[in-house]
């Protein structure tokens, strides 16, 4: 089904949504570079579907399996320098949020030759536009099909920063549930959390609209139907709910921006092997009640927790053990991690703002 309350790009969802797409996808171009992970998009299906659509439809490609978990600028631009080389004029990305993004990446990279790795966080009116882009997940959680950011590391390991421009989204993104079956059970319970992640960041966001505040609401009240008796084998209706979510509260974040649970988990991604939705989990406790101490966080709250029929704190208490993380990080380490939280935009991104003591208080609390 194509869905049509989402503009941002031309989003077809449902388990035929690739059938039903193809009149689109075979209009993107003649040659395709497939940008995809090491193993997910053989073991979901979706690799071997797209090849299929794409012999099927006379179109050739390559393919760039160089992504690994929080792409590396550098994977990005080596998966473009292979598209290059091969001819290719457009971009199918296939897998996780980190796949997608290195999509997006590559997109860029492609219609600016000679443009340097990190001008790609420095966009202006010179760049050209990027390259069509087919985005195909088979995670349920980052929304990436659905909104403009391509979050990337930089080369060492140690930062993540997020190209966006007006034509950073996909073209159009087929979100196909049974994609997702195949995923491990920790990666199931990270990226629903991230979704939710940002359902509850958006809501609380002070650049919310009606219509973003609508899509976090109905995700967040989907993904909890599903949080709230985690863990249990998840059964199709579930994964379709969850792909649905996921994508909806992709589109939320693409009017609001994330919460300072994003900067703060991307510390505990990078340094220590923590799932992205996982790490961002840990720190909703401490968006919640911080949030609560201001009128308007209580007001958003008493909306948001009231339609999912659960009282703030226990919300909060939930998301924070769902993780099952537990990790000891010294007083120089944490300290380290707040500067760079303090550098990144989203951390005033609700109505109350962390000091830096208080960010130091959470980390004691957390992982003492
Ligand atoms: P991911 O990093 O894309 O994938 C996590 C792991 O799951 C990988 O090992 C991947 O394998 C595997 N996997 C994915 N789908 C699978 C499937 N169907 N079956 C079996 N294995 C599967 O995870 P993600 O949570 O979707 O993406 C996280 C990234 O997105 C982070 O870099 C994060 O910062 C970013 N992000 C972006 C946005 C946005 O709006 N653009 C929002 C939030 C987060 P392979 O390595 O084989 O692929
Ligand atoms: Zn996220």
């Amino acid at each position: 089904m194509k869905i049509n309350d989402i503009r941002t790009s031309e989003i077809y969802f449902g388990n035929r949504a690739l059938s039903e797409a193809e009149h689109v996808i075979r209009t993107l171009g003649k040659r395709a570079l497939v940008v995809t992970g090491r193993n997910s998009a053989d073991e979901s299906g979706a690799y071997p579907d797209i090849a299929g659509l794409l012999e099927r439809n006379g179109i050739s490609h390559v393919r760039y399996s160089g992504v690994r978990e929080n792409p590396s600028v550098s994977s990005c631009f080596e998966g473009a320098e292979l598209g290059r080389a091969e001819g290719c004029d457009f971009v199918i990305a296939a897998g996780g949020g980190s796949a997608i993004d290195a999509g997006k990446a590559a997109a860029f990279y492609l219609a600016n030759p000679g443009s340097a790795r990190e001008e790609i966080f420095n966009v202006t009116g010179d760049h050209s536009r990027p390259l069509p882009l087919l985005a195909v997940p088979t995670t349920a959680g980052t929304g990436s099909e659905a909104n403009r950011y391509s979050v990337l590391t930089e080369d060492g390991g140690a930062k993540k920063h997020t190209y966006k421009t007006g034509y950073s989204y996909p073209s159009v993104s087929v979100v196909c549930p049974r994609y997702t079956y195949s995923m491990p059970e920790k990666y199931s319970l990270s990226t629903a959390l991230d979704a939710f992640a940002h359902s509850i960041e958006s809501y609380l966001s002070p650049k919310s609209t009606e219509q973003s505040r609508e899509y976090a609401m109905s995700s967040a009240s989907a993904i909890w139907d599903v949080l709230k008796d985690w863990p249990g084998p998840l059964n199709e209706e579930d994964r379709e709910k969850l792909s649905r979510s996921a994508m909806y509260a992709g589109a939320a974040i693409d009017v609001t921006g994330t919460g300072f649970p994003h900067p703060m988990g991307y510390g505990l991604t990078l340094g220590y092997g923590v799932p992205h939705g996982s790490a961002c989990a840990l720190f909703e406790d401490a968006f919640i009640r911080y949030n609560m101490i201001t009128k308007e966080g209580r007001r958003l709250l008493g909306e948001f927790c009231g339609s999912l029929n659960v009282s703030p704190e226990e919300l909060g208490d939930r998301l924070m053990r769902l993780p099952g993380v537990e990790l000891h990080i010294g007083q120089d380490t944490a300290e380290e991690l707040i500067s760079r939280v303090e550098a990144a935009s989203n951390f005033r991104n609700s109505p109350y703002i962390l000091s830096r003591g208080e960010m130091s208080d959470i980390y004691k609390r957390l992982f003492k």
